[in-house]
């Protein structure tokens, strides 16, 4: 354990990034700690600063703008799931959060932010953000740049939470005639996914589904485009079918832990995914 670990509380954005870049190795920024107070009880990390952003009024607030609803990177699970515009705008998001295990601890104290930066695999938001075609705004020494999640998931270079913060999420609103359904697969009630799936399915006559599968593989699998092939090239197959092949084309080097083997993950894949398709569906042709 590092005794002589320091802290630093910065009061604005500029301030933030300015410390983090003069600060250097060691500096870790700290939101509402329900990831890293636990690795660091363990003894686990050992940052020589903390940096602590919860003061930062730019990471703050949910609004609607010309982009889409923008959510700071501090705004917590219990808001995510009770806050009016996400309610309105984009209730399988606030569906997901509702999903977190922890209890009230971690859902009036963990941030969307901090359960994106840790980019733990069996973690319930990343799915539906990707589903739901999210972007990412993220502040570094230089620059504020926009990016999609995808490729922040997928690219090495940025240094989320060392040397950039992520500072806003931004989602396009849900269509009201769209429809959608999570699926978490799990041991126990609360418990982390064993395997989950989103799906999002704009119409019923001219089926477009869009299905991201997560808890399988280390990052959540889009399953859009290779289930679109899938329904193109075998337009005779069942729906189940076609998700089954594209979902088990898809996952080849699933995760192993207590809640499952890959083997298991693997199967279980395309069952959470079926589930989740078909219960969208059954929601449109309710409407
Ligand atoms: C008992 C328990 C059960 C849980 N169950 C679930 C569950 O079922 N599903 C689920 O999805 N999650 C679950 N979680 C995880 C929880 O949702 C996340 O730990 C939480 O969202 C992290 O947010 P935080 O603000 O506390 O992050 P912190 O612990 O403060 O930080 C987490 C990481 O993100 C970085 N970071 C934080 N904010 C920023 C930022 N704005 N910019 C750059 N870097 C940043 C930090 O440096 C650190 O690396 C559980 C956690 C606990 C303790």
């Amino acid at each position: 354990m590092n005794l002589r670990m320091q802290y630093a509380r910065p009061r604005n954005l500029e301030q933030a990034t300015a410390l983090m870049d003069a600060l250097g190795t060691g500096t870790m920024v700290i939101a509402g700690g329900q990831e890293l107070m636990p690795h660091l009880n363990y003894g686990r990390i050992s940052p020589s600063v903390f940096l602590d952003v919860s003061g930062l009024s730019e990471l703050q607030g949910v609004e609607e703008t010309a982009e889409g609803v923008s959510i700071g990177a501090l705004t917590v699970h219990r808001q995510i799931q009770t806050d009016p515009i996400i309610s309105k705008s984009l209730p399988l998001l606030a569906y997901a959060a509702k999903q977190i295990g922890g209890g009230r601890q971690v859902h009036n104290q963990g941030t969307i932010g901090g359960n994106i930066v840790a980019m733990h695999p069996l973690y319930d938001i990343i799915p539906s953000l990707l589903a739901l075609g999210a972007q990412v705004q993220i502040a570094g020494p230089e620059a504020i740049e926009i990016i999609p999640l995808s490729k922040l998931l997928t690219e090495a270079s940025y240094q989320l939470g060392a040397k950039e913060l992520l500072t806003r999420i931004i989602v396009p609103p849900m269509d009201s005639a769209q429809s959608w359904a999570y699926k978490k697969l799990k041991i126990t009630t609360g418990s982390y996914s064993s395997a989950n799936a989103v799906a999002i399915v704009d119409s019923a006559e001219d089926l477009n589904v869009r299905l991201v599968v997560g808890a399988v593989t280390e990052l959540p699998i889009d399953l859009t485009e290779s289930l679109a092939a899938e329904m193109k090239n075998s337009p005779n197959s069942e729906l189940d079918v076609q998700i089954e092949t594209a979902c088990n084309a898809a996952v080849t080097d699933p995760i192993s832990d207590q809640r499952g083997h890959g083997e298991y993950r693997k199967a279980m894949a395309g069952v959470v995914a079926k589930r989740a398709v078909n219960a969208a569906i059954e929601k449109l042709e309710a409407k």
